[in-house]
C-alpha cells in the first residue's frame, strides 16, 4: 500500500465545529456510522465538501453521500433524529447519480423549523470509506462554509475485498419494522454486523440489491417501514451470516420498534395464514398455481471500453427498443396498451435521462453502466416528489430502462415457461411484462406493489385478467405450485381453499362467461328498466380509441373524458392546434346524437402533468388539484376551453369542472369560459357542469344546481374525501368503500337537489361500474351512468333487470343502514331475489 496526494474536504457549512465525542448521540459519538467532525450550524445551505458523484440523497432530505473519483465516500448528515421531519424543512438540491463540485449546494434546510421540531441540529460529515484524516480547525472554533476542514490521506493499490465465491443463499422476505426504514443509525448497525463475517452479503428490496456491508448503499435503497427485504450470502459462514442479519433485522437494527408491524409480520406469515388481503387492481376471479415471477441479476461493468464505441453500443439499443416498442403498439391488444408503449417510446426520448448518460459516458463509463445509472437516477427522483402517481410512472422507466439494459448486454429474455393455470406473485410487474401475458396460461397476478391507477392495473383491466396490488410481502414467501383461489373483486387471495369454494369460483366463473357472451349481443339496445324507465349508459374515455370502442360496445356517448390523461407521460405541452384535434376526433367518433362531456384538466393530487410543473405539496389531495390549479394558471384553462370549443357541433358538447367546492370556482370559470367562447364568436355556449366529488358540493348542491346545466357524481374521491380515506392506500382500502351510507346519502343530496332545478344527474366514478350499485343508484334517481369501457355490455343488461319502483324501496332501505358491508349484503340478497324472479319469469 502506498500513500498518495492528500483529499482536502471543505466545510459543508458555516458553524461550530465539535469533536465526534461530544454528539449527544451514540451511533455517531462511538463512530459506528463512520468517523469525520461535526458541526453546530449557523447557515443553511448544506454543500458538497468533495467532488464527486451523489451516491444516494435520502428521501427525507436530512442526509446526502458522496463518493469521488477515488472512492472516499463522505455521508453529511443534517441534524439528530431529523429522519422523523419527514422532509419537512429540507429542499434537496441534487439527485441520486448526479455529479457535483467542491462547494455546490446539496440540501436547503430550514434551521429553526428543524431546531424546534428534531432533537438537534448539529450536523455529521463523516468519511464512511475508512480512510484516515486529519481535522485541520480547532475544536470549538467557527469554520466557515468551503473552508477546509479535514485532510484525507488516500491509499493508493489498497486491495479489494474479495468478493467470495459460492452459491449465494437467501432469507425469505421480511417486513422492516423501522419506523423510518434503514436510515443511517439501522443502516450503520447493519453494514457493522455484515463487515463481521467472510461471506458477500446482499441486502434486497425488489429487483434493487445493495451491499450489505456498505452504509451508503444500504441507505441508497430507501427503504421504509414495511418494505419487504431479504438477505442473501456467498461464502463459507454464508448460514450464520443470514441467521445473524435475519435476527438483526427483525429487531429493528438497534432501534425501538413498532410493536404494531412485528405483529403483522407474524400474522403474515404464509404458513400460519389462509387469506392475504390487497386491493382489486382488476376485478374476477381464479383457481390456480403460484408461480413466483424472479427477474435475473444483470452484470454490469463500470468502465468502458472508449467513449465512442460505448455511445454507439448505447444508441443501437436505443433504436433497438424504439423498433420493438413501435412493434408492440402497432399489435397492442387495446389503446390502453398502445397508449402505454407509446409513452414508453417517449421515455426513451428524455433529453434529461439522455444528458445524464452522454455525461456518464463521457466519464468513461460503459453503456450499460451510463445508462442504468441515468434511469435509476431519474426513477429515483419520480419516487421522490411524493407523489403515488408519478411512484408508479417509475416503474414505467424501471421497465424501459430494463428493455434497454438488456439490448446492450445482449441479454434475451427467454419467453416465460408457464404452467397452465398460473396465478403470477411479484414484488411488482413491469407494464411490458403484464402487457405480454398470455392469457391462455396466466389467469391471474397478485403483486406486493403497485396501485389501483398503475399502469400495470390499467393492463389488467384491458387484458380482462384478475389481479390485486398492495397484498403483504409474505406472499413472496409462497412455494411454486400452490394452489390458491384469487378473489380479485374482494382483493383476497385464499391460501388453502376448500373444495366448496372453489367449485363456487369454477361455477361462477362459466355463468360470467354466458353472461357476457348474452349482454355483448344486446349491447346496441338501450337500457330501459322493466317499468319503462330509460338511463343512459355513458362510457368514461380516455383517448379516442377508446371512445370508438365505447361507441361499438353500445356505449351512449361519452360521460367522462379524463382529458389531463390525454397527456399525461408527455414532457412538453401539445400545441393548442394538437389540443384542438385531439377533442375534434374524439368528438367525430360519437357524432352529433351523442354526448361528449369533456372534463378540464383534474391535475394535481395523484395526477401530476410533467409539463405542468407544481411545488411538492405536503397533502396534495387537499391541495392545488383540479378547478383549483386551473383557477390559479387560467392560461392553462383558457387554452384548454378554446380547445374544447373548437369541437362544439361535431358533438353534443359538454363541459365539466373537476373537484370544485365552492361556488365562486364554478363563478370564475364560466366567466373565462364566456370569454373564450365570445373571442371565437360562438353563439351558444356548451352546457357546463361540475363533478360533485366533494362533500361541500354535495351538500350546497341546491346552491350549486340553479347555475349548473347538469352534475356529475365523482364517487372515487366523493368517497376518500368523505370517509377521509386515501383511495389508493393499500390498507384502507377495505373500508373505502363507495357504497357507505354517507357516500350514498350525499348522492341522495344532489340528485334532489338537482331535480328540484330540473337538471340532470350523472355518475361516473367507479361505483357507476359496479353491477351491485345499479339498483341503488337507479333508486336515488341517478339519470346517467358512466362506466369503464368493456363493462358498457353489462351494465345496461342489469339496468333491464330492474323495476324503478323496487330499485326507489331499496335505496330508502340502504341509506338508513349504518355500514358499507350492510349495504352490500342487502344489495346482494336483492340480487339473488331478482335472479330468482327473472328466473321464474323466463320459466
Ligand atoms: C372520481 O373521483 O370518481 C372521478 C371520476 O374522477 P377521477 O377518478 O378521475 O379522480
Ligand atoms: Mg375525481
Amino acid at each position: 500500500m502506498t500513500s498518495s496526494q492528500p483529499l482536502e474536504l471543505l466545510a459543508p457549512l458555516s458553524g461550530v465545529l465539535l469533536a465526534l465525542d461530544k454528539v449527544p448521540d451514540p451511533a455517531f459519538s462511538s463512530r459506528l456510522v463512520g468517523d469525520g467532525l461535526c458541526l453546530d450550524p449557523t447557515s443553511s445551505v448544506l454543500c458538497a465538501p468533495l467532488a464527486g458523484t451523489v451516491s444516494n440523497i435520502q428521501d427525507s432530505g436530512h442526509a446526502v453521500s458522496i463518493t469521488d473519483d477515488q472512492g472516499v465516500q463522505v455521508l453529511l448528515h443534517v441534524g439528530l433524529d431529523t429522519v422523523n421531519l419527514a422532509g419537512k424543512g429540507f429542499t434537496r438540491l441534487v439527485v441520486d447519480g448526479q455529479r457535483v463540485e467542491a462547494g455546490q449546494p446539496l440540501i436547503e434546510f430550514d434551521a429553526d423549523y428543524i431546531a424546534l421540531h428534531a432533537r438537534s441540529l448539529l450536523t455529521l460529515m463523516l468519511v464512511v470509506s475508512g480512510e484516515p484524516f486529519t481535522v485541520l480547525a480547532d475544536d470549538g472554533s467557527l469554520v466557515q462554509q468551503a473552508q477546509p476542514v479535514l485532510r484525507v490521506a488516500l491509499q493508493a493499490g489498497e486491495q479489494q475485498a474479495q468478493e467470495e465465491e459460492g452459491e449465494a443463499l437467501f432469507t425469505r422476505p421480511l417486513m422492516l419494522p423501522n419506523a423510518n426504514g434503514l436510515h443511517a443509525r439501522p443502516a450503520a448497525v447493519l453494514a457493522q454486523a455484515a463487515k463481521g463475517f467472510k461471506a458477500s452479503i446482499c441486502l434486497h428490496k425488489g429487483a434493487e440489491s445493495a451491499n450489505a456491508k456498505s452504509l451508503v448503499a444500504i441507505m441508497a435503497l430507501q427503504t421504509s417501514q414495511g418494505d419487504a427485504v431479504q438477505v442473501s450470502a456467498a461464502g463459507e459462514d454464508a448460514e450464520a451470516a443470514l441467521a445473524a442479519l435475519t435476527a438483526l433485522l427483525l429487531e429493528g437494527c438497534g432501534e425501538v420498534v413498532n410493536l404494531v408491524v412485528e405483529e403483522q409480520q407474524v400474522v403474515a406469515d404464509p404458513e400460519q395464514e389462509t387469506l392475504l388481503r390487497g386491493v382489486c387492481a382488476s376485478p374476477g376471479s381464479a383457481f390456480g398455481q403460484v408461480v413466483q415471477v424472479v427477474e435475473p441479476e444483470l452484470s454490469i461493468s463500470e468502465s468502458g471500453v472508449g467513449q465512442a464505441l460505448e455511445r454507439a453500443a448505447l444508441d443501437r439499443a436505443l433504436q433497438a427498443a424504439e423498433l420493438a416498442l413501435q412493434a408492440m403498439q402497432a399489435k397492442a391488444g387495446s389503446a390502453a396498451q398502445a397508449e402505454i408503449f407509446r409513452a414508453h417510446q417517449e421515455l426513451l426520448e428524455d433529453p434529461t435521462l439522455l444528458e445524464q448518460a452522454h455525461q456518464l459516458l463521457a466519464e468513461g463509463k460503459s453503456a450499460a453502466f451510463a445508462w442504468n445509472r441515468a434511469t435509476q437516477a431519474t426513477g429515483a427522483l419520480f419516487q421522490g416528489l411524493g407523489s403515488a402517481l408519478l411512484a408508479e410512472r417509475s416503474a414505467d422507466l424501471t421497465d424501459v430502462g430494463q428493455r434497454v439494459l438488456k439490448l446492450i448486454l445482449g441479454v434475451t429474455d427467454s419467453a416465460w415457461t408457464l404452467p397452465e393455470q398460473a396465478i403470477l406473485v411479484a414484488e411488482q410487474l413491469t407494464p411490458s411484462q403484464t402487457a405480454s401475458l398470455d392469457p391462455d396460461k396466466v389467469l391471474g397476478f397478485v403483486t406486493v406493489g403497485g396501485g389501483a391507477t398503475s399502469h400495470v392495473a390499467i393492463l389488467a383491466r384491458a387484458l380482462g385478467l384478475p389481479a390485486i396490488c398492495g397484498v403483504p410481502a409474505s406472499v413472496l414467501a409462497l412455494a411454486d405450485g400452490t394452489q390458491v383461489l384469487l378473489d380479485a373483486d374482494k382483493g383476497e387471495l385464499h391460501l388453502s381453499p376448500d373444495p366448496a369454494a372453489i367449485e363456487r369460483q369454477r361455477i361462477d366463473r362459466q355463468q360470467q362467461g354466458l353472461r357476457r357472451a348474452q349482454d355483448l349481443q344486446q349491447a346496441q339496445a338501450p337500457a330501459i328498466t322493466r317499468d319503462g324507465h330509460r338511463i343512459e349508459v355513458t362510457a368514461n374515455v380516455a383517448s379516442q380509441q377508446e371512445t370508438q370502442q365505447s361507441v361499438e360496445l353500445g356505449g351512449e356517448g361519452v360521460g367522462l373524458l379524463r382529458s389531463e390523461f390525454l397527456y399525461l407521460d408527455r414532457n412538453r405541452a401539445p400545441s393548442p392546434q394538437e389540443q384542438a384535434d385531439t377533442y375534434s376526433a374524439i368528438a367525430q367518433a360519437l357524432g352529433p346524437e351523442r354526448n361528449l362531456v369533456v372534463r378540464t384538466l383534474d391535475v394535481g393530487g395523484d395526477k401530476p402533468l410533467a409539463y405542468v410543473p407544481m411545488a411538492a405539496e405536503q397533502n396534495p389531495f387537499l391541495g392545488l388539484r383540479g378547478i383549483r390549479l386551473c383557477l390559479e394558471r387560467p392560461q392553462l384553462l383558457r387554452e384548454q376551453f378554446r380547445a374544447i370549443l373548437a369541437s362544439a357541433g361535431q358533438a353534443r358538447l359538454h363541459i365539466m369542472l373537476p373537484m370544485v367546492s365552492l361556488l365562486s370556482e364554478l363563478r370564475q370559470a364560466r366567466k373565462i369560459l364566456q370569454e373564450e367562447a365570445h373571442a371565437l364568436g360562438l353563439a351558444n355556449l356548451p352546457k357546463l357542469g361540475i363533478m360533485i366529488e366533494v362533500p361541500s358540493a354535495a351538500l350546497m348542491a341546491d346552491v350549486f344546481a340553479p347555475e349548473v346545466d347538469f352534475f356529475s357524481i365523482g364517487t372515487n374521491d366523493l368517497t376518500q374525501y368523505t370517509l377521509a380515506m386515501d383511495r389508493d392506500h393499500p390498507r384502507l382500502a377495505g373500508q373505502a368503500d363507495s357504497f357507505h351510507p354517507a357516500v350514498l346519502r350525499l348522492i341522495a343530496t344532489t340528485v334532489k337537489a338537482a331535480h328540484a332545478h330540473g337538471k340532470w344527474v350523472g355518475v361516473c366514478g367507479a361505483l357507476a361500474s359496479e353491477s351491485l350499485a345499479v339498483p341503488v343508484l337507479l333508486g336515488l334517481g341517478v339519470d346517467e351512468l358512466s362506466v369503464s369501457v368493456p363493462l358498457i355490455p353489462t351494465i345496461k343488461a342489469r339496468v333491464r333487470e330492474m323495476d324503478l319502483q323496487d330499485c326507489q324501496q331499496l335505496a330508502r332501505q340502504v341509506l338508513g343502514l349504518e355500514e358499507a358491508d350492510q349495504v352490500r349484503e342487502a344489495l346482494r340478497g336483492y340480487q339473488a331475489r331478482d335472479v330468482e324472479t327473472s328466473l321464474a319469469v323466463e320459466g
